[in-house]
C-alpha cells in the first residue's frame, strides 16, 4: 500500500487523499473538485477543492465571526500563536518542502528554502508585532492625541502558483499579527502548502475562522473574494491583467488593495563590474524556479566593453544547468503548467523569428514527460523587442549592450515594470548613484538579495503594482491608523 511518505518521495505517485476547503477551522467538502497536476510528470498529483462564490462567501462569514475576538487579543497572544505556527512548519519542513516541490515543480533545494522562509515570516511577524507601537502627538498643555494601529477586519489574500508557501506566509503572517482574520485563495494549480498551513494553524491553536483557505480559479473564487462587501483589504500577487481586474473590483467598493504584479527586472553591469562575481548571481537569479519568479532578473544591460566576456560566462552557466524533476534537485525544474510551457516556447520562437540568436541553451534530457522549458540565453537583444519588454515568466535571459552609464540607466528604465534592479560595479560611488536613480521598489548593488528578504520591504512601481509586503512595512499595510484626540482644556 502506498504511504504518504512514498507519495512525497515519488514523482510517479499521487498525494494521499483529497484537499478540501478549510473554512471556520474545519475541512469542508466542496461542490467542485479539480485535478492538480504534477508539473514534473504531467500526471494527476492530487484532487483539490475549487471553491464556488458561495463557498468563498462562507469563508468570509467565518472570518467575520472570528475577527472581533482576534483583534481584541493582546498582541503577545497573537504573536505567540504565529511563533507556534512557525515551529510546526519547521517540524514538518521536509514534508512541506516535498509538497511544495511536487506542486510547483521547483527543485527540492528551492522547496526547502521556501518552507524555511515561510517559517521565518510567521516567526518575524509573531515577534515584531510586540514592538509595533502607536504614537502620541504633542498639542500643548490643553490637548493630546494618540495614534494607534487598527486591523482592517477581514483581509482577502489572492495567492499565485509560483511561491504559494512564501507568499501565503508573508501575507497572512502580517495580516494576522495586526489582528485581521484572513481568507486566502491559492491558485488551484498549486494550493497544497497553503492548505497545510491552515491545518498546522489549527494544531497550533489559532481560533476557528482566523485562517480560511479556499483554493479556486480567478474568475469564480478570486472574483467573489475581491468583490465581497465584507473584505476590507485585498492583497493580490499575479499578473498585471488580473491585478487590474482586482483593483477595479476593490475600488468599486472603495476599499484598499495591495498589488504585486511581476516585473522585467534589470541587472545593470557598468564598466568596472566584477564579472566573476556577477555572472553566477545573474544566472541564478534568472534560473531560480525556472524563471517563474516575479523578481527574476530577466534583462542584463551591460557596457559594451564587457558584453562579450559576460555573455561567455553566462553561456557556460546556462549550458551547465541541469534540467529535471524537482525531487531530483536539478538546477532547473519544470515550469508549472503546459500553458506556461507553451507561453515560454512562444517567446523563444518569436525572438528567433525577429532575428535574435540563442547564445546558449541547456539540454532537456530525454524521457521527461512533464512541462519543461530549456534555460535559454539570448546574447544580443535590441530594445523595443518583445523579449526586451515583456515578462516571460520562464528561464529566458536577454542581454543588451549599451555604451554609457546614462544609456544603461535609460535602458533599465525602458520598461513598464518597476519591481527590482541590480547594479554591478566595483566603483561604489558610481554603483550607488546608478542604483538610486532607478525607479524600482528594490534596488541592489553587487548582489541580488531580492525576493527572499523577510525583513526587507517589497513591492513595485509602475505596472509592477503598489503597496508593500514584507518587513515591518507590511504591518502598516495590513492596518490603518486611528487618531484619538483628548481635550484637556477644561481639566
Ligand atoms: P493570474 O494573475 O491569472 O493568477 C494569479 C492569481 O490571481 C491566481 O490565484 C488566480 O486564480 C487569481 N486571479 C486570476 N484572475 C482573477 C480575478 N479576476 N480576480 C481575482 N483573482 C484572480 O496569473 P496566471 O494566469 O496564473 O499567470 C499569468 C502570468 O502572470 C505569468 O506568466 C506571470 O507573468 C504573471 N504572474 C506573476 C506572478 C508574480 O509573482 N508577480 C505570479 C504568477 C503569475
Amino acid at each position: 500500500m502506498l504511504t504518504e511518505t512514498d507519495a512525497l518521495n515519488s514523482h510517479d505517485a499521487t498525494l494521499d487523499g483529497e484537499f478540501a476547503l478549510d473554512i471556520g477551522g474545519e475541512l469542508v467538502e466542496p461542490t467542485t473538485w479539480v485535478d492538480d497536476l504534477d508539473p514534473a510528470t504531467g500526471a494527476v498529483l492530487a484532487r483539490v477543492a475549487s471553491a464556488t462564490a458561495q463557498e468563498v462567501g462562507d469563508a468570509v462569514e467565518a472570518a467575520k465571526a472570528a475577527a472581533p475576538a482576534w483583534a481584541a487579543l493582546h498582541p503577545t497572544a497573537r504573536g505567540s500563536l504565529l511563533r507556534d505556527l512557525a515551529r510546526l512548519v519547521r517540524r514538518d519542513a521536509e514534508q512541506l518542502a516535498r509538497i511544495e516541490t511536487r506542486d510547483t515543480g521547483k527543485p527540492l533545494t528551492q522547496g526547502r528554502a521556501d518552507i524555511a522562509a515561510a517559517a521565518r515570516y510567521f516567526d518575524f511577524y509573531g515577534s515584531v508585532i510586540e514592538g509595533f507601537q502607536g504614537d502620541t502627538v504633542p498639542l500643548g498643555s490643553a490637548a493630546i492625541a494618540m495614534v494607534d494601529h487598527e486591523p482592517h477586519g477581514v483581509t482577502g489574500h489572492v495567492i499565485p502558483w509560483n511561491y504559494p508557501a512564501q507568499i501565503s506566509a508573508r501575507s497572512i503572517g502580517a495580516a494576522l499579527a495586526v489582528g485581521n482574520a484572513t481568507v486566502v485563495k491559492p491558485d488551484v494549480v498549486a494550493p497544497l502548502s497553503t492548505l497545510h498551513f491552515a491545518r498546522l494553524a489549527r494544531e497550533a491553536g489559532f481560533p476557528a475562522g482566523t485562517i480560511n483557505v479556499v483554493p479556486g480559479d480567478g474568475p469564480t473564487a478570486g472574483a467573489a473574494l475581491t468583490a465581497h462587501d465584507d473584505i476590507a483589504h485585498v492583497s493580490f500577487t499575479g499578473s498585471v491583467a488580473s491585478g487590474r481586474l482586482v483593483a477595479e473590483a476593490v475600488a468599486r467598493r472603495g476599499r484598499p488593495a495591495l498589488l504585486e504584479l511581476g516585473g522585467k527586472s534589470a541587472h545593470v553591469v557598468l564598466e568596472g563590474a566584477d564579472l566573476d562575481r556577477a555572472a553566477p548571481v545573474i544566472a541564478r537569479a534568472l534560473l531560480l524556479h525556472a524563471g517563474q519568479t516575479c523578481t527574476a532578473g530577466t534583462r542584463v544591460i551591460v557596457h559594451r566593453s564587457l558584453h562579450a566576456a559576460l555573455v561567455d560566462k553566462l553561456a557556460v552557466l546556462f549550458e551547465a544547468a541541469t534540467v529535471g524533476r524537482g525531487l531530483d534537485d536539478p538546477t532547473v525544474g519544470p515550469v508549472v503548467t503546459r500553458r506556461q510551457q507553451e507561453r515560454v516556447a512562444g517567446f523563444v520562437e518569436r525572438a528567433q523569428a525577429e532575428g535574435m540568436a540563442i547564445a546558449a541553451q541547456a539540454t532537456i534530457p530525454d524521457g521527461l514527460d512533464g512541462f519543461y522549458a530549456a534555460p535559454t540565453l539570448f546574447g544580443d537583444v535590441p530594445q523595443g523587442t518583445e523579449l526586451f519588454g515583456e515578462e516571460v515568466f520562464g528561464p529566458v535571459l536577454a542581454v543588451t549592450p549599451v555604451d554609457s552609464d546614462e544609456e544603461a540607466i535609460a535602458a533599465a528604465e525602458n520598461t513598464r515594470y518597476g519591481l527590482t534592479a541590480a547594479v554591478w560595479c566595483q566603483d561604489i560611488d558610481r554603483a550607488l548613484k546608478t542604483a538610486r536613480s532607478l525607479n524600482v521598489g528594490q534596488a541592489m548593488v553587487n548582489g541580488y538579495a531580492a525576493g527572499g528578504g523577510v525583513e526587507l520591504p517589497f513591492g513595485g512601481t509602475k505596472d509592477s503594482g503598489y503597496g508593500r509586503e514584507k518587513g515591518v512595512e507590511a504591518l502598516r499595510e495590513y492596518s490603518r491608523t486611528r487618531m484619538l484626540f483628548i481635550d484637556l482644556a477644561g481639566a
